[in-house]
């Protein structure tokens, strides 16, 4: 006897990409032990990085990178039109990231003196927020992996999703890291959202603050901690602006 069988629907993803250097995406891709279980759980309907499948019915739209030309703005509010669920996926997409460091730049005359005769079509880098609803916001440089599984498992089978509130510190000690301050270096630690699992001061540099601000952070204590250790609010402004999480301080 033939089964019968009722075929599973599964929620169509597709993952877009725009200014950034798309190692959000390949973040999606390179965890093997848990990539057969992640996709065999979606249908992935566009991901340009990994398929060649350009469907353009999806569900939940995954978006990487900052939005820093016209014709950008055009795409991505077309996908917002289909999405059901849009997510800005790392720093990029959240902050505007490390695009915006053109921001500092005259625009106009940048884009004559590298491109002459043939200017390019370009703007001030910004994050996606800015022209499009954003349902889920994931910040990183890259995303974390787990992370981005836990919110497809939420939009998938609603399972609740936990962010983390306090700041990159709590997972430095948990790792036994010396502190950074104490080699006498800068470090957005105590004020940047953890998730991280604080790869950068257990690698020796400090935080950049790549995942934005932690819930309720203690500005006052960590600025008044900076002057202690001697640091120029040069230093700490160029910091706090180098992915954008913390552009309301600025
Ligand atoms: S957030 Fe970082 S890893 Fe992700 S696309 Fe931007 S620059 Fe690349
Ligand atoms: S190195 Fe940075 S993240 Fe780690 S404890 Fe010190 S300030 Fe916090
Ligand atoms: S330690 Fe800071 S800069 Fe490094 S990954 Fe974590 S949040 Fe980003």
């Amino acid at each position: 006897m033939d089964h019968l069988r009722i075929e599973k629907k599964l929620p169509r993803v597709a993952v877009f990409d725009f200014t950034g250097c798309e190692g959000c995406e390949l973040q999606l891709a390179n965890k093997e032990e848990t990539l057969g279980a992640f996709l065999s759980a979606i249908d992935v309907v566009h991901f340009r990085e990994v398929s060649s499948a350009e469907g353009d019915d999806y569900d939940v739209a995954l978006v990487d990178g900052a939005i820093s030309r016209p014709d950008e703005v055009e795409r991505l509010k077309a996908i917002r039109q289909q999405a059901k669920v849009l997510v800005a996926m790392g720093s990029c997409a959240c902050f505007g990231g490390v695009n915006r460091l053109k921001n500092a730049y005259d625009l106009q005359e940048a884009n004559r003196e590298v491109y002459g005769d043939c200017p390019k079509e370009t703007m001030p880098t910004q994050a996606v927020k800015h022209f499009v609803a954003v349902d889920l916001e994931v910040p990183g440089c890259p995303v974390n992996k787990d992370e981005i599984e836990r919110v497809v498992q939420h939009l998938v089978w609603d399972l609740p999703l936990c962010t983390f509130a306090y700041p990159v510190c709590l997972q430095c000690k948990q790792r036994f890291t010396v502190c950074r301050f104490d080699m006498g270096e800068l470090c957005l630690g105590p004020i940047t959202r953890a998730g991280c699992n604080a790869p950068c001061p257990a690698g020796g540099l400090g935080c950049w603050g790549c995942r934005g601000p932690a819930k309720n952070p203690n500005y006052q204590e960590f600025f008044a901690l900076v002057k202690e250790k001697g640091f120029t609010e040069r230093e700490l402004h160029d910091r706090l602006g180098f992915f954008g999480g913390f552009e309301d301080l600025l």
